[in-house]
């Protein structure tokens, strides 16, 4: 184990302290887990690209001296990550064009999705956005008022989608600030948030983030994204719990990743736990096809064949949809449909 220093977060600011609860230095990483750069292909290009940020308590669940470990190989800049790969691009969702406004996606009726800040507090290798031109963080804020003003006018939409980044990045006075605003929008019901806080830095869900959307009248749903049961651990189930006790409906989504989690007993797992911990899981999403990331990719045939074993060995509720997005569709496409399952099940 690693000695915890304490975290102070009780005021919603970001204290140094609770930076230097991260790991920025992929060889610092590797000397902890008692790993050389040779074993891991390391590549301090890759890390030049998009920066390396592990936080302490996903750090705390990686397996020393297994250059395998499928938590370690979400986070760690290697080699393979250099390669041009056709088909690969770094807009891989054409999001540039669905931006009609800065910092405001409207891909889906009845949902905006808001992009609250560039900041995550892990940094995915595999990650989508890991190419997207976003500009300073106080850009995304300034935008804020304006995009929920045209929320207001547009009486279709119903949910918001907090995205980024990572929209628990925001301070707590901040956040407070943004649910306050959201909160006088008169037809919307409902709030996601799609963070990997609670998981990966669960000291971020504390009480006065609680009290804020306790305090608002708005329905809360969090997707969390979980990409293996083993990134479940007593810290961060403690916060689920919390989020839980306050009646907020908590979703996962994952990503299929090669080496990861590209099969059937390892999903398997990961459902049970996240049941056990009452998460629903929601999506399994194929690879966005992203510069940088192509040795995660499994194939769709593979991905069906292990998508249809799932089926076999999980109650209906605890399989996630195999969903791909495709730019320009006006929904998560699914993988197969119950026709072509059904051929391919013969
Ligand atoms: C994925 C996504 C949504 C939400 O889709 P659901 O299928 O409702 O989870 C909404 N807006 C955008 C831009 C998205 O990419
Ligand atoms: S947006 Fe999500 S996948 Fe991308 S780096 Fe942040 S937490 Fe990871």
């Amino acid at each position: 184990m690693i000695p915890r220093k304490p975290i102070e977060n009780q005021t919603g600011k970001k204290s140094k302290k609770q930076l230097s609860t991260h790991f920025t230095d992929p060889l610092k990483l590797l000397e902890l887990l008692n790993l050389t750069p040779q074993q891991m292909f390391y590549s301090p290009e890759a890390a030049q690209d998009f920066h390396f940020k592990v936080p302490r308590s996903y750090v705390d669940k990686i397996q020393a001296e297994n250059p395998q470990d499928p938590l370690l190989l979400q986070i760690f800049p290697v080699q393979d990550e250099l390669n041009t790969v056709s088909g690969y691009t770094k807009d891989p969702l054409a999001e540039a064009d669905s931006l009609f406004q800065p910092g405001l996606l409207q891909k889906y009726d009845s949902r905006a999705l808001l992009l609250i800040t560039p900041v995550c507090t892990i940094n995915c290798r595999y990650c989508f956005r890991r190419h997207y031109p976003y500009d300073d963080k106080g850009h995304f804020w300034k935008q804020i008022k304006t995009n929920i003003n045209l929320i207001k006018q547009d009486l279709s939409i119903n949910e918001v989608i907090l995205s980024g980044g990572d929209p628990l990045s925001l301070s707590d006075s901040r956040f407070s600030e943004l649910i306050t605003l959201l909160d006088s929008v008169p037809h919307l019901k409902r709030i996601r948030i799609h963070s990997r806080f609670p998981i990966v830095e669960p000291e971020r869900i504390n009480n006065y983030f609680l009290k804020i959307l306790a305090d608002s009248r708005l329905q809360f749903i969090m997707v969390l994204h979980i990409n293996h049961a083993r990134e479940i651990g007593p810290d961060n189930q403690a916060s689920i719990l919390k989020l839980y006790n306050q009646n907020i409906i908590l979703l996962n989504q994952s990503v299929l990743l090669k080496g990861v989690n590209d099969n059937v007993s390892t999903l398997q797992q990961l459902s049970e736990t996240l049941i056990e911990n009452h998460i629903i899981p929601y999506y399994l999403h194929m690879l966005d096809h992203v510069h940088g990331s192509a040795h995660f990719e499994v194939s769709e045939k593979d991905a069906i064949h292990i998508h249809q074993q799932l089926r076999g060995v999980l109650s209906g509720y605890m399989l996630p949809q195999l969903v791909r997005e495709i730019a320009g569709e006006k929904s998560k496409t699914p993988i197969y449909s119950g026709l072509s399952y059904a051929i391919l099940s013969h």
